[in-house]
C-alpha cells in the first residue's frame, strides 16, 4: 500500500473536477488506463466481458461517478439501460451483471431531493436488468453515503430482493452492517474500502482493516445470504475459501488485477466475478486504483516516459 500520505495526495486528487478534465482529455493517458477500464464503448466492454465469461462472471460498470448535473444523471441511466438490452440480446445475462454508483445516478445532485432522485433512477436500472434477467450491484462510495446507499438498497430490494449491497471492512462500523445484511438470499459484497477516511470512522492501519475483514467475513459465511469476497489479497482470499468451503460465495476482483490468480481460482472451481468498468468518466476509477499500489504508479509514470 501506498505511504499513507502519498494515498491521500492521490485520493484527493481523484475527487479533483479540473484534474479529471485535463486527464480525460488527454490521448496519452489513455493506453496506461486501458489496463484497468474495458473502453469507452458498449461494444468495447461487450466484447471484453464475453471474452472473460469463458471461465469468470463479470460485473459491468459504467463509469461516471459524482454527478451534478441531472441531465447526466438521466443518461447514466439511459447508458444502463442501452447496456442491459445489449447484455440481453447477447445472451451474456446472468453471467455478467451491472454495479452501479448511487452518485452517478443522482445521489451527489445539489438539493433536497437528491436521495429520491437516485433511488429512482437505480429503480429504472434495477428494472432494466430484471427484463434482461440478470441482477444489480449498488457500489459504496465514501462514508458520508453509507446510510443513504444502504438505505436505497433497502428500498430496492423490496421489489428486487437480488439487489447486491457493498460494505467496506475500512469502516469501524461494518460488522454490524453485515450482521443486518446477512439474512437469506442477501447478495452482499465485502471490500475494504477505497476512499481515503477518517480515523474517527475508519481504521487507518493496514493490519486494523484486514483483522476487520475477516470478522465481517465470518459474519457473512456464518449467514443466510451470498457472501461475494472482493479481494486481491492471497491471505484474505485464503480465509475465504476456507470458510466458504462448503457454502455459495464468489470471489471478485478487478479487471486487470492479478489476471492469472483470476483464472487458477475459477479453474480450481470458486465463482469468481471480474469488476469490467467502462465509459470516458475513466479519471476517479483510474486514480483510486494508482492509490492502491506502489507498482501501479512506477508503470503509470514508466508508460509516460517510455513514449
Ligand atoms: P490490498 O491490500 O490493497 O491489496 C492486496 C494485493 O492485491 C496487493 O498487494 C496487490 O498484489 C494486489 N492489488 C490490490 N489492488 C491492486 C491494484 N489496484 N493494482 C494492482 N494490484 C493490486 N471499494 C469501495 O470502496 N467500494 C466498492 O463498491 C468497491 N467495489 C469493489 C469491487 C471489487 C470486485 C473489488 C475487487 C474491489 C472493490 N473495491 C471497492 C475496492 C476495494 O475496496 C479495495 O480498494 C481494492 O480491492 C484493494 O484492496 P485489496 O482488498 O485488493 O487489498
Amino acid at each position: 500500500m501506498l505511504r499513507s500520505a502519498q494515498r491521500t495526495a492521490l485520493l484527493a486528487a481523484s475527487r479533483s473536477g479540473a484534474l479529471r478534465t485535463l486527464a480525460e482529455n488527454t490521448a496519452l493517458l489513455r493506453p496506461v488506463v486501458d489496463r484497468f477500464v474495458a473502453g469507452t464503448t458498449v461494444d468495447e466492454v461487450v466484447a471484453v466481458a464475453r471474452d472473460l465469461t469463458a471461465d469468470r462472471c463479470v460485473t459491468v460498470d459504467h463509469l461516471g461517478e459524482d454527478t451534478t448535473d441531472r441531465a447526466r444523471a438521466a443518461a447514466n441511466v439511459d447508458a444502463y439501460r442501452t447496456l442491459l438490452r445489449r447484455l440481453g440480446d447477447d445472451g451474456l445475462a446472468p453471467r455478467v451483471e451491472v454495479s452501479v454508483k448511487l452518485s452517478a445516478l443522482g445521489q451527489a445532485l445539489p438539493g433536497v431531493d437528491a436521495e429520491k432522485i437516485a433511488l429512482d433512477h437505480a429503480r429504472q436500472v434495477c428494472e432494466a436488468a430484471h427484463a434482461v434477467g440478470t441482477t444489480v450491484t449498488v457500489d459504496m462510495e465514501d462514508h458520508t453515503t453509507t446510510d443513504s446507499t444502504l438505505g436505497i438498497v433497502r428500498d430496492l430490494r423490496v421489489d428486487h430482493p437480488w439487489v447486491g449491497a457493498v460494505v467496506q471492512a475500512g469502516l469501524r462500523r461494518t460488522e454490524g452492517d453485515c450482521r443486518d445484511l446477512a439474512g437469506p438470499g442477501s447478495r452482499v459484497r465485502l471490500c475494504k474500502g477505497a476512499y481515503d477516511e477518517p480515523a474517527s470512522v475508519a481504521f487507518r492501519h493496514r493490519h486494523e482493516v484486514d483483522l476487520s475483514y475477516v470478522r465481517c467475513l465470518r459474519i457473512l459465511m456464518d449467514g443466510d445470504g451470498l457472501p461475494m469476497v472482493a479481494t486481491h489479497d492471497p491471505v484474505l482470499i485464503d480465509i475465504a475459501r476456507h470458510l466458504g468451503r462448503d457454502r455459495p460465495h464468489e470471489i471478485q476482483m478487478l479487471h486487470g488485477v492479478r489476471p492469472r490468480e483470476q483464472q487458477a481460482l475459477a479453474a480450481a472451481g470458486e465463482t469468481v466475478r471480474v469488476y469490467l468498468p467502462y465509459g470516458t468518466e475513466w479519471y476517479g476509477y483510474f486514480v483510486r486504483r494508482l492509490a492502491e499500489r506502489p507498482a501501479n504508479l512506477a508503470f503509470f509514470a514508466r508508460s509516460l516516459l517510455t513514449r
